[in-house]
């Protein structure tokens, strides 16, 4: 069964947001967005959205035939079809088996495959206000619609039937146990069993879910498209000449005067790490951290304490203790406690290396005569003096030899050796939803044979949300037939000025490889069974936390890693140097997502939900001694993982844990001696990358390892002592 609440990284709810049902999106969730209106559905008959996919490998997307208009009545379509096929595998006057129920039902709702694809890409990569609107009229509509669907009590009993049946069904094999034992429990999750006035009161608080999920993500994007207006060259004092530009090219594009600090993490970001003002720098951090938290028209607690309050009552009614337990129920985790765990095994060594990390900024501010005390905008800005002090490393001294063109090649090339994967580059040959995505051709390079196609959208623009994901557009499956993988990176760079070389940092690299590793996990994938194809959400994050380590080894940096003017390699001091300053600010780091990731999990690890969002943040924050000089990485207010959808709530320990095993099959290269052991990835592959979730994670992890992983692992990673730490991790 390939329900939409089954695709581990689109969360489990009754809900589909955009992602289609063989598609897979991670890192941040599609979002659906309000603003109501009503488009007018498009006559089917020419509704190219409908169409099967034509063109080289074996169809690829019409985006250049896609109109808001047309969704309406492609979705209308596609419905109408899910139906039919639903009702047929019902109408099967045969007793319920597995070939003749969990199996068709694999293989249901192409159409609405394609449809959702496109709409992904419509409302997350080039969204405007009458993409809003489909997405406005369509988020409870979808959402109300696959709980009718999948909910009906014909189809459960099927399904139901061959779960009971298991015992006696001995020609099953261990797969189709799994998927059919699967299938019934996530049924069974999502209220199968509910009947009557539980029933719907179980649709009404999906649909209203789904209205305030897009009410949320609509405020914080209007409040992402405000920004700080610089009228004055005393204004720019410490900002890179590129980063003027862009600010320049911000004010442009908004019509104004001046330079514009749009108030996005691409913009605050490098605005903290370089200005000289600290006043201009205090009111570029306030107006970030207030996103969402200004008490007008965009303010989102209110918003926040309603979706609570309904998770709250879904939790209880489906039978769990919290909606923790609920989301936790089929992940690696398992439970609350145990994510928790993990978390506070780490926490006190990223606090207290704060506090190193805060002594030596402080102490630079007082040679300097600064006069202050460190404050959360003065971090990034001192953390930079730090690394310059220290490892004598100034980012805008690595930045020229991070040309994107090259760090791109080189994420390809790592690709190549360590999984036969090759990349040709066919921009132009097939359509594209936006002037500048690229895409290129995959193939295996040990037989030449089509893997799939990649589309790469690099810059930010007006339109695109932000942060960075990887979607497919069309998924590996064997069962209905073996297809090419269609799947896409999606970041958030800043576009050159003409004429201008596009470079990154070192920051923004590790996103490239990241989000490329997703991809590799997905063009890798061999499953037969769709539905075995989703990892658990604290899985999901692993595949792409590791491919990040390949970034920083000599190899990488001594061919990718050439200076934009010069073309000269990376000098071989600043590699050692860099690669000394690795653990520098980690510190930050951990606390700033660690923090984040404690919250949500006390959030909604509570039977009576929090009225008062703001508070429980404050009171949470003081329990566990959150530094004074740092924030949250996302506050509550704004944090899209949590509350765009249910996606991550619950959920965004998942980057801790995967990271565990990240960092525990790192050492794995680096203790064989060599970062590109053929073996290993080999066996990285076979076990944990193309296997899908056709076996349980853990047991696929201990296959590869030969055991769990190691925790240790992380903290030294981390570069946190190891071996002390264990003392604390209870409530309070
Ligand atoms: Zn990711």
């Amino acid at each position: 069964m390939r329900l939409p609440l089954m695709a581990a990284v689109s969360g489990l709810a009754l809900s589909v947001g955009v992602t289609g049902l063989n598609a897979m999106t991670v890192d941040q969730e599609n979002s659906m967005a309000a603003d109501a209106a009503t488009a007018t559905p498009a006559a089917e008959a020419e509704n190219p959205l409908l169409a099967e996919w034509t063109g080289p490998f074996e169809g690829v997307p019409p985006w250049d035939e896609m109109e808001p208009d047309h969704f309406s009545g492609a979705f209308e379509a596609a419905m109408a079809e899910m139906r039919a096929e639903v009702q047929a595998v019902i109408d099967n006057p045969e007793p319920p088996t597995f070939e003749n129920t969990n199996m068709p039902m694999e293989l249901i709702g192409d159409t609405m495959n394609r449809v959702q694809s496109m709409f992904g890409v419509a409302v997350s990569n080039i969204s405007n206000d009458e993409y809003r609107a489909v997405q406005a009229e369509w988020a409870p509509r979808l959402a109300a619609f696959y709980q009718e669907l999948y909910l009906q009590p014909e189809l459960i009993a099927r399904y139901r039937a061959v779960y009971e049946g298991l015992d006696e069904a001995t020609d099953l094999t261990a797969e189709q146990r799994r998927l059919a034992t699967r299938d019934y429990e996530q049924l069974q999750r999502n209220g199968a069993l509910l009947e009557g006035a539980d029933r719907e009161r179980l649709g009404e608080i999906t649909e209203e879910l789904a209205g305030l999920y897009s009410e949320f993500s609509n405020k914080v994007l209007a409040d992402e498209e405000t920004y700080i207006l610089l009228d004055s060259e005393d204004d720019l004092a410490g900002l890179p000449e590129s980063f003027v530009n862009t600010l320049r090219g911000a004010a442009e594009e908004r019509e104004v005067e001046g330079w514009a600090v749009v108030n996005t993490r691409s913009y605050m970001q490098p605005f903290l790490q370089n200005s000289t003002r600290r006043d201009l720098r205090e009111q570029v951090y306030n107006a970030y951290i207030n996103r969402g938290d200004n008490g007008d028209e965009n303010d989102t607690n209110a918003t926040i304490a309603q979706i609570l309050q309904l998770r709250a009552e879904r939790a209880a009614l489906l039978g769990f203790e919290t909606h923790a337990h609920w989301r936790m129920a089929d992940t690696m985790a398992g439970t609350p406690e145990n994510a928790e765990d993990l978390m506070m095994r780490v926490w006190p060594a990223a606090v207290a290396r704060v506090e190193q990390e805060v002594a030596d900024m402080q102490a630079i501010a007082d040679r300097e005569g600064a006069g202050i005390t460190i404050e959360p905008w003065d971090y990034r800005f001192y953390a930079e003096k730090v690394r310059q002090d220290r490892y004598s490393i100034d980012e805008s001294e690595i930045t020229p030899y991070f040309q994107l063109e090259n760090m791109i090649e080189a994420m390809f090339y790592a690709a190549g050796r360590l999984y036969d994967l090759e990349f040709t580059e066919n921009t132009g040959t097939v359509p594209v939803f936006q002037e500048d995505v690229r895409t290129f051709a995959v193939t295996d390079s040990r037989d030449g044979s089509n893997v799939g196609l990649f589309y790469l959208d690099n810059y930010a623009r007006t339109g695109k949300r932000s942060g960075a994901w990887m979607t497919t557009y069309r998924s590996q499956q064997t069962l209905g037939g073996e297809q090419n993988v269609l799947a896409s990176n999606n970041n958030n760079f800043t576009e050159p000025a003409e004429g201008e070389v596009a470079l990154i940092s070192l920051d923004d690299a590790s996103t490239l490889f990241h989000e490329f590793g997703h991809g590799i996990h997905y063009l890798l994938q061999d499953v037969y069974y769709p539905g075995l194809s989703g990892t658990p959400r604290d899985f999901v994050e692993y595949p792409s936390q590791v491919n990040e380590n390949w970034l920083l080894t000599r190899d990488i940096l001594n061919r990718f890693a050439t200076h934009y003017e010069t073309g000269e390699p990376m000098p071989q001091e600043l590699v050692e140097r860099i690669e000394e300053s690795e653990t520098f600010n980690q510190g930050f780091a951990t606390v700033e997502y660690l923090s984040s990731a404690i919250v949500d999990m006390r959030l909604h690890h509570r039977v009576d939900p929090i009225t008062d969002v703001d508070a429980f943040e404050r009171e949470t924050l003081t329990e566990i001694g959150m530094p004074d000089e740092i924030v949250m990485r996302h506050r509550l207010p704004q944090f899209n993982h949590l509350f765009s959808s249910d996606a991550y709530s619950a959920g965004y320990y998942s980057y801790l844990w995967s990271e565990t095993m990240d960092a525990d099959t790192w050492e794995a290269f680096v203790e064989s001696g060599d970062v590109w052991n053929r073996e290993i990835a080999d066996r990285f592959r076979a076990t944990l990358l193309s296997t899908g979730n056709e076996t349980d994670r853990a047991e696929a992890y201990r296959e590869f390892r030969g055991r769990d992983p190691d925790v240790d692992a992380l903290l030294r990673k981390r570069g946190f002592p190891t071996g002390t730490i264990g003392a604390t991790g209870d409530d309070d």
